[in-house]
């Protein structure tokens, strides 16, 4: 009998609740036509990556010498590719970082696991807010850290403070924020942020050691009405952001991402190292060389991302009139209403059955709610609402 790490064997095993979905959508697409599906399971961007990004890549691919081109960069990245993003970020954010702050990732799922490996020592903790991306506590869990989840504001999807200050101990060495978040699509608020910094400087000096920010922001640029998302950094010093391209510039297939670590951070150096470190340990290192080149030259750019909202702008009024509670998203491409029973999985399981594919929140921590992805073309959410107004009335 072969005797394998049965942690992997589980999560090898178990395909995500959304990866259910998804598959599930494809099946039922066959048997009874796409039209007649409404799949609102995954958050893939459904619109192009700007014209730009094929161009360059066209033109890397013409006039750069093969030999380095498909080279090894180092580790870190190609120096040139993070001075361009650390020139891209000091124009939006008015920093002065340098390249040396910059580690490239293979999308933000590798920043986070270099940020929980570098940071954490086994037993330590990470905490997260619900509702969260289901891959953090996979992710802390990989790193020998225990995820210890603060229940959600269901309000306003913001921070529960009570709730928070009472998940902080002396083991508590990261705190991941994800704003615009998935899956509730809001955008935590300047003052949230200010509360989340002082209370994380008074306990890092009450314990004795720094609690580091982990600022998880792939979905920074897409945000409506100019909506503003604080940069954490300017908040607190102790703060690495963990960024990606998938979703501004719909590129997750090329998994490119970066971790930033500011000089303002405690023994910075150091910090940067342990990232570095992590990425060797975990075989990182590297992150692919023509789309490093690609992204460091469309940093500046987002895809045309106007769709989202519109899509927002539709299914936010349509479901409210139909009598859904929905927090209004701030960005991203999904939104969080409250199931229309407290079994989130029920309900979802009763949306199905009208070809409504939508994800139960206990997965992000959240029961009595469902994510909603409407990275979708406009007319599917037009073709869903008798579906959702059908199962509405179910429950009257
Ligand atoms: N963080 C959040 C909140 C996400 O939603 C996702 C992907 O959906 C990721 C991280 C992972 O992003 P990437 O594709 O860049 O690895």
């Amino acid at each position: 009998m072969t005797n394998l790490n049965e942690q992997m064997v589980a999560l090898g095993t178990q395909r995500s609740v959304i990866r259910e979905l998804f598959e599930f959508g494809k099946i039922r697409a066959a048997e009874i036509g796409a039209e007649n599906v409404f799949d609102f399971s995954i958050g893939n961007p459904s619109v192009p990556a700007p014209a730009k990004v094929n161009e360059t890549a066209a033109r890397i691919l013409s006039e750069m010498d093969p030999v380095l081109l498909h080279g090894y960069t180092s580790a870190q990245g190609d120096a040139g590719v993070r001075a361009l993003i650390a020139d891209s970020v000091n124009r939006r954010f008015h920093t002065s970082y340098q390249e040396t702050n910059f580690y490239m990732t293979v999308g933000a799922a590798a920043a986070l696991c270099c940020c929980f490996h570098g940071l954490c020592n086994a037993g330590d903790k990470v905490v997260l807010f619900a509702p969260y991306f289901p891959e953090y506590t996979v992710f802390a869990k990989g790193a020998g850290a225990q995820p210890v989840i603060v229940p959600a504001d269901t309000e306003a999807f913001q921070i529960d403070f009570a709730a928070f200050e009472q998940a902080l101990s002396p083991a508590v060495k990261a705190v991941v924020v994800n704003s615009p978040n998935n899956p509730s699509g809001v955008v935590y608020a300047a003052e949230t942020i200010q509360k989340l910094a002082c209370l994380l400087e008074a306990k890092s000096k009450e314990y004795g050691h720094p609690i580091y920010l982990i600022s998880d922001e792939p979905y920074r640029e897409i945000v409506f009405s100019g909506t503003k998302v604080p940069f954490l950094p300017d908040y607190y010093k102790n703060t690495l952001v963990c960024y990606s391209w998938s979703k501004s510039l719909s590129l997750p297939g090329e998994r490119m991402g970066y971790v930033l670590v500011p000089p303002a951070v405690e023994d910075s150096a150091q910090v940067y190292a342990a990232i570095a470190g992590a990425g060797r340990s975990l075989g990182y290192v590297n992150a692919p060389s023509l789309f490093q080149r690609v992204c460091a030259a469309c940093a500046d750019e987002t895809s045309d991302i106007s769709i989202y909202e519109t899509n927002k702008n539709l299914l936010l009024k349509s479901l409210r009139e139909i009598g859904y509670h929905v927090v209004e998203p701030g960005g991203t491409f999904y939104m969080f209403p409250r199931s229309l029973e407290q079994d989130d999985e029920a309900f979802a399981q009763r949306a199905k059955a009208r070809n409504l594919l939508i994800v139960p929140g206990c997965g992000f921590g959240c029961p009595g709610h469902v994510r909603i992805s409407y990275c979708v073309p406009t007319e599917r959410i037009e073709r869903s609402l008798p579906a959702f107004e059908a199962l509405a009335k179910e429950y009257r």
